[in-house]
């Protein structure tokens, strides 16, 4: 199985036992205050699990370069010893790791870390990424800097570290030179071809000087930045020829900037979809005699298999994995061992990682909540290195949040039941699983029951518990409460109509709603119903459909527009109270959302004031105070939810030790990532 990943190959002078690279991610837990141990133990299981080269999160190599304040710099002697607990956990476990030099460019945040002024770009382009415009380097800040690469990989090496990869690509500063769109200058650094791609090329130089001849260094390309202005195809090829000529090891092929118009690792990208331009990459190195560089594709692998198939032509060498990397640590692992379908894989929903990686927070993961905390929750142990003492645990509710403390509680030895009220596990994340394009939650929830029967777990489905089944739970140590939340209702005149559903009711029955759909509520829930009720749901699209949706010709850099408005199933109209609509989606995802919303002729309303549902739709109020009536066929509810937590009280006047988890636990903030955080913590606390 996977015989195209599961081969050797090499970096360089880096052999490596297959072809799986754990592709850069920024953690938030570069800078701790604990001198690297939670950045150690992160890497450390991953490399244990058979992580080849683990290439870490961006190291700045410089203040003025570190994209926010949690991102290490390299000339920081704190930071240093972080990376220097995480080199030397990696090698206790077998791994390798190279060390990701870093400057953010124009996408740094102004005064990030200390000492670190203002951002510096090759040209005053403003950043709507970084809200500022930066200030443009002068010569002298030129050179300067590619010392300060130098300076980096020399650095990494006497820390141990195997290789060093230099970030060029995803809109970053060296990207930032080779863009038209960002690099007006008409000096020795910009101007024409030639001069724009001076500047990578004299990084890679001092890099390639700094560390020798011998020491495996990768160059992050950018194979096309999705932006009008970017990088001209013509330039990129003579880049990436360049770039081999001047010592580079291996090309890691990035696409797209923070700032492109379109999407490139949300769910609904089709696994695969870049791999086209690292196979246009590899040809061009072949064609230009360049057959030991390797290549390797990144962006949308979420499983081996797709993996597998890009390898499977010898057009690219080696796969970035990132994002699966965290939802299981032991990918390689299981899928070395036979058991794939025993991978608990990532869902593309950015939610625990890219979008925490924009601030302070610490990344993790909404499918394994133990990523980026794996000190304080330490991995599951095979029964016969587990010691007791063990209890007996009821969770009740089958949701994520139950799900995710039912099989934390297994993996800690405990004996536990599950008890679920409806005929299926997952609750309000099986709902979202019938959203287009977030068909892979049902596979979370597949992967979770699944451990949990391994495990030898019963879970009790269509077992409601109630008031009566008190005396009964007495016989635990402890129940995990888990039991979820209901639509909340609307004290609106006619919310008791015939044609008004709330929005569980609609999901479970798309089909019965038609014509023209008012949806009152603008949260994710309401814009996921929304474009469930707009799209096709057998509509799957291919790759080569998703470029040609979003005007990507081969490497022809992207036009910027929007994709064309759509004919619709239905008529959908949104409406919310407030100013914003998706206001609690992450800024990853939610520009994606609101688009698709465009595309399918979602009507959106904000500020405005519900008067009445009447029998043949909706009156409200507007923002400007004037009153309108909107005509629906049907009304869905999408106004919040309320907790169902009726039980937690009655078991503690019985004397059982209880934690809530989920959405029992209080609807204030809550989602998935937050219900499954609250799973795994409840476990250890019960
Ligand atoms: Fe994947 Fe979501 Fe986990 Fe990020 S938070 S690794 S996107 S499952």
């Amino acid at each position: 199985m996977y015989d195209h990943v599961f081969r050797a190959g090499a970096i360089g002078t880096m052999r490596l036992p297959h072809r799986i690279v754990m592709g850069a991610m920024h953690l938030n837990l570069e800078t701790g205050d604990d001198d690297g141990a939670a950045l150690a133990a992160f890497y450390a299981e991953r490399a244990a699990a058979g992580a080849a080269l683990i290439v870490t999160g961006g190291v700045a190599v410089n203040a003025v370069g570190a994209g926010g304040p949690g991102y290490g710099v390299i000339g920081d002697s704190r930071d240093r010893a972080a990376l220097s607990a995480a080199v030397r956990a990696v090698h206790e476990h077998g791994g390798r790791i190279a060390l990701q030099l870093f400057h953010a460019g124009r996408y740094a945040r102004p005064g990030a870390r200390e000492g670190a002024g203002h951002p510096v770009a090759p040209s005053p382009v403003h950043s709507a990424f970084a809200r500022c415009t930066p200030r443009v380097m002068s010569p002298r800040d030129i050179t300067t800097t590619i010392d300060d690469f130098a300076e980096g990989a020399r650095a990494a090496r006497a820390l141990g570290f195997d290789a060093v990869e230099v970030m060029g690509s995803e809109g970053y500063l060296i990207n930032q030179f080779t863009a038209p769109l960002t690099n007006l200058r008409d000096d020795a650094w910009g101007g024409d071809a030639e001069r724009r791609r001076r500047f990578p090329l004299e990084v890679l130089h001092a890099v390639r000087a700094a560390v020798g001849r011998d020491f495996p260094v990768l160059f992050r390309i950018s194979g096309n930045d999705l932006m009008a202005g970017g990088t001209p195809p013509d330039e990129v090829t003579a880049l990436t020829v360049a770039l081999a000529g001047a010592g580079a090891d291996a090309l890691s092929v990035g696409v797209g900037w923070h700032e492109s118009p379109v999407p490139t690792v949300q769910s609904e990208v089709p696994a695969g979809t870049w791999a086209a331009c690292a196979k246009a990459l590899k040809r061009t190195l072949l064609a230009a005699g360049h057959t030991d560089v390797a290549v390797i594709a990144a962006n949308r692998f979420p499983h081996l298999a797709q993996a597998d198939e890009a390898l499977s032509g010898g057009e690219v060498d080696f796969v970035a994995m990132a994002r699966p990397f965290l939802a299981d640590p032991q990918l390689v692992a299981k899928s070395a061992a036979g058991h794939p379908d025993r991978v608990n894989g990532c869902i593309a929903c950015n939610e625990a990682c890219i979008d925490r990686s924009f601030g302070t927070e610490r990344v993790s993961c909404l499918v394994n909540p133990r990523a980026g905390h794996e000190r304080q929750f330490p991995p599951p142990q095979p029964a016969r290195h587990r010691s007791g003492p063990f209890g007996r645990y009821a969770v009740i509710g089958a949701g994520i949040a139950g799900l995710e403390a039912a099989r934390t509680l297994a993996g800690l030895g405990h004996r536990v039941e599950v008890y679920e009220a409806a005929a299926r596990a997952g609750g309000q994340f099986r709902l979202a699983s019938q959203v287009p394009g977030k068909a892979e939650f049902a596979g979370t929830i597949h992967h979770h029951v699944r451990e949990l029967r391994d495990a030898g777990v019963p879970l009790h489905l269509g077992r409601r518990v109630g008031g009566a089944d008190v005396p009964e739970l007495r016989s635990f140590d402890g129940v995990v409460l888990a039991t979820g939340v209901l639509p909340a209702g609307l004290p609106l005149s006619g919310a008791e109509l015939p044609h008004v559903r709330n929005y569980a009711q609609a999901f479970a029955d798309p089909e019965a709603l038609g014509g023209r759909i008012v949806i009152i509520g603008g949260g994710g829930i309401a814009i996921d119903l929304a474009h469930t009720l707009t799209t096709d749901p057998d509509a799957e699209v291919t790759p080569e459909e998703f470029l040609a949706r979003h005007a990507v010709a081969g490497s022809t850099p992207h036009s910027g527009r929007e994709p064309a408005v759509r004919d619709a199933p239905r008529e959908v109209t949104l409406l919310r109270r407030g100013r914003r609509i998706g206001a609690g989606i992450g800024p990853s995802t939610r520009w994606v959302v609101m688009r698709n919303l465009r595309a399918a002729g979602v009507r959106m309303l904000t500020g405005v004031t519900y008067r009445e549902i009447t029998p043949t739709g909706v009156l409200l109020t507007d923002a400007e105070g004037t009153e309108h009536s909107l005509d629906a066929d049907h009304v869905v509810l999408a106004v919040g939810q309320v907790p169902v937590d009726e039980l937690a009280p009655l078991l503690r006047e019985a004397g059982v030790p209880v934690v809530t988890a989920g959405g029992a636990a209080g609807t204030d903030g809550l989602n998935a990532v937050r219900a499954t955080a609250e799973g795994l913590r409840a476990a250890h606390r019960i």
